[in-house]
């Protein structure tokens, strides 16, 4: 195909401006090994398969319908699961669609939205595409983030927690603290990754998940994703939890966009997720696992790997040289996230794949590795 020449006389200014985000990439083809976007490697639960051919069975017809707007009963497992009112559950066309919804619904106002400086780098494009001012907050030196750097009028705060792609967990007494810190603000917790986070045992917070903090704070919003721990990035759902009042805003902001975020199968597919706690609850437990290993052998090859309660992990190569290895991995079909980004790029992000993956991965790694040395030999 030749090259399209695109024309914007006709484009609004607002399409003209757009700086949008650039999704890690798909590529396609055989043995790939697919370490980039944080996707699950286990399959979803089979519940969800079995309910989506239930509905195409029994109920092709009813297709004919719009689907249930406030999808009430994907929000009454919800929660059910997180022992909530209805009222205090939101859900969306995938967390990045609630995500827009609550810049939307909460930062467009006088004063900027604050957000760490190396984060999900959706929440720019979002800042951007509403025209709202979004300040950078710096990680510290050992990228942690530390609730005094947020002590600056704001329109809201928004945290990816565990962060990303650092995979740093911030504990609950912090983000208490940001939430009494800032009364009149939301403080937005995107937990995309919290099902991997690992409750101390013994420890007096054995919580992570700021869910436990709304019924106390009423300026907490949360959200989720079944992108990551629930093996469905392909179904698009995610959702929001918080005080009715932030959740009545999220409605009206969607019904003023799309009423129809979730289709009939998504609502099928992800009530049918979870309700079956076991399978979820097994295969993050697997998820962790594989990632307490592969941060063991990436440190045996000298790597520095920061202790990650995320499905992926956050390693510097020895010589720093990031791209060097991310570039040479590519070439054995092994696709790394590598952030061309001050201060992050000589790190690589690399998701938990299953064994055999990581097996693949440290393999290649170890050959580069020794190719390096023999060279300089
Ligand atoms: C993956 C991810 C999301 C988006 O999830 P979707 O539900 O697939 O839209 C949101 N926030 C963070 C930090 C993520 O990594």
């Amino acid at each position: 195909m030749s090259e399209l020449k695109i024309d914007t006389r006709l484009w609004s200014y607002k399409a003209r401006n757009l700086s949008p985000y650039v999704p890690g990439e798909q590529p396609q083809h055989e043995n790939l090994c697919k370490l980039n976007t944080n996707e699950n490697p286990f399959p979803p639960s089979p519940k969800v398969g079995e309910a989506i051919a239930k509905v195409l069975a029994q109920q092709a017809d009813e297709l004919r319908l719009y689907p249930a707007p406030e999808s009430d009963g994907l929000r009454a497992a919800l929660a059910e699961l997180y022992s909530l009112d209805i009222n205090q559950v939101f859900v969306g066309n995938g967390s990045d669609e609630v995500l827009a919804l609550i810049f939307a619904s909460f930062f467009l106002k006088e004063r900027p939205v604050l957000a760490p400086d190396i984060s999900y780098s959706f929440y720019p494009v979002y800042a951007h595409t509403f025209g709202i001012e979004l300040v950078q907050i710096a990680l510290e030196a050992d990228f942690s983030i530390s609730p005094d750097a947020y002590r600056q009028p704001c329109s809201g705060i928004i945290i990816a927690n565990p962060n990303a792609p650092t995979g740093l967990l911030l504990s609950l007494a912090d983000i208490r603290k940001l939430a009494g810190e800032h009364s009149n603000s939301v403080i937005v917790i995107d937990e995309a990754y919290i099902d991997f986070a690992q409750k101390e045992e013994n420890g007096s917070d054995a919580e992570v998940s700021a869910v436990s903090l709304i019924n106390e704070c009423d300026n907490i919003l949360v959200t989720q994703t079944f992108s990551k721990s629930r093996s469905l990035a392909g179904l698009r759902v995610g959702m929001a939890f918080g005080n009715p009042s932030l959740i009545e805003a999220l409605t009206r902001m969607k019904n003023s966009f799309n009423s129809y975020p979730l289709d009939k199968l998504a609502q099928a597919g992800a009530t049918a997720s979870v309700l079956d706690v076991e399978y979820f609850t097994q295969t993050c437990q697997q998820v962790i696992d594989l990632r307490q290993a592969l941060s063991a052998e990436l440190m045996a090859l000298e790597y520095n790997v920061l202790p990650s309660q995320a499905n992926f992990v956050f390693a510097r190569p020895k010589n720093g040289n990031a791209s060097g290895v991310a570039a040479a991995l590519r070439e054995q079909g092994i696709i790394v996230r590598h952030f061309d980004k001050p201060r992050i790029h000589e790190y690589l992000r690399i998701t938990v794949g299953t064994a055999e993956q990581n097996k693949r991965l440290i393999a290649a790694l170890t050959a580069l590795q020794t190719e390096a040395e023999t060279a300089i030999n």
